[in-house]
């Protein structure tokens, strides 16, 4: 069965009424006939049925046994780095998203959680920083916003062999393109916020774990700590995923061809899209994922902030905003917004140049969003024409 198909099925029918989407269930608790004795559910931290749809949902997407759906991404990634203890350490991917790298920092350290940040490109890397008290793998393929790869086979055979998990931020290609779980992973991690939500009009986050067991340690962490999904936000995420495969095959698309002709385009330097053969992970992306995703950044000929900031500043289609993977295209200017707190010397090491500019693509049609992205370069470049004239009168 297609996993279109299959997720449309797989939302139950409310069991109670005949209603054909999921019922919002607004409601704290849940009456009992006798103490303990109830239809499953008794308070709404613990377990609530249209979160609980989200959950299974998600779960069998990604070809896991356990969801859980928490307030945000963030919270999700909370609740995984909740299963260590004092003493243990996690080896993550370099260019990891920046509030990860917050979290890990300024608040695990402190607890004596230590990360260890290697370039996960490599799967050698990741084995050379195993130490016996590695407990936790965590990388992101493709990552922000370079769109580097891992392979996912080989870091899960790593993690097998050092008695460690393997945690994947699955946020950039989704689970209809990618399903890390299936490729030995033991957990994935979701900002449903993007492409799951698809519609930029909520935050939301799920973890998944291939086992049972890890599964359950889980739930105890998300009723524990309580950053669970809404009822109705649990909706709208299962709404957005009804749709999932159609956004993404169209997202794909339109970025293949916006990633085309940046490429071709004389103003502009470099190209990152997994779609394109010049991309360096292109091979690996071909081999674990059925397309690459919504996501194509760039770095102009002229590479300064001025210009990227003028760039991001003349589009009309393309909305300048943080954030990715909904209906409508956005584009961001990391130096400045995402990755304004690295040190600039760091950011350039990264790849994160100072006029790179990140595109998510939306569902408009491609020739459109060519057509805005085309706009800016020639009004840039009659700028530029317009300096040097200027320039040459000076000088005379
Ligand atoms: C946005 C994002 C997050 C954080 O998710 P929120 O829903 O904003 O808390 C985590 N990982 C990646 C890759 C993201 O893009």
């Amino acid at each position: 069965m297609s996993t279109t198909t299959q997720i449309i099925h797989s939302i139950p029918v409310d069991p109670l009424t005949g209603a054909i989407s999921v019922p919002i269930y607004q409601t704290s608790t849940f009456v009992q006939e006798a103490p303990g004795v109830n239809k499953g559910f008794d308070y709404a931290r613990t377990n609530n049925p249209t979160r609980q749809v989200l959950e299974n949902l998600v779960a069998e997407l990604e070809g896991g046994s356990t969801g859980a759906a928490f307030a945000s991404g963030l919270s999700a990634i909370d609740a995984v780095v909740k299963l260590l203890k004092t003493g243990d350490e996690i080896i993550a991917v370099d260019d990891i998203y920046g509030g990860a790298f917050r979290l890990f920092t300024q608040i695990y350290e402190k607890f004596g959680i230590t990360v260890n940040y290697v370039d996960a490109t490599s799967a050698e890397n990741v084995f050379n920083a195993i130490t016996p008290k590695t407990k936790l793998i965590w990388i992101e393929t493709p990552t922000n916003p370079t769109l580097k790869i891992s392979d996912i086979a080989a870091i899960a055979k790593i993690a097998k062999a050092s008695n460690c998990w393997l945690c994947v931020d699955n946020t950039f290609a989704s689970p209809a393109l990618q399903k890390p779980l299936t490729l030995g992973a033991d957990i994935v991690v979701h900002s449903a916020t993007k492409y799951l939500g698809g519609h930029s009009d909520l935050i939301a986050g799920i973890v998944v774990t291939k086992e049972k067991e890890l599964g359950e340690r889980i739930k105890f962490i998300q009723n524990a700590s309580g950053a669970i999904l809404s009822p109705f936000d649990s909706w709208l995420v299962i709404r957005g995923i009804e749709t999932l495969p159609l956004r993404i095959k169209q997202h794909c698309a339109s970025a293949q061809q916006v990633a085309d002709f940046l490429e071709q385009h004389p103003d502009v330097d470099k190209v990152y899209y997994p779609g394109l053969k010049s991309h360096i992970n292109h091979d690996i992306a071909l081999k674990q994922s059925k397309g690459f995703g919504g996501i194509v950044s760039f770095t102009l000929k002229n590479d300064t902030e001025e210009a990227a900031i003028q760039f991001v500043t003349a589009t009309k289609l393309f909305k300048l905003a943080e954030s990715l993977g909904g209906i409508k295209s956005l584009l961001c200017h990391p130096a400045n917004m995402t990755h304004k707190s690295i040190p600039a010397e760091k950011r350039r090491a990264a790849g994160v140049a100072d006029s790179l500019i990140r595109l998510s693509i939306g569902l408009e049609e491609a020739e459109d969003l060519i057509a805005d992205l085309e706009q800016v370069f020639q009004q840039l470049q009659l700028k530029q024409n317009l300096f040097e004239t200027n320039h040459t009168i000076t000088i005379k």
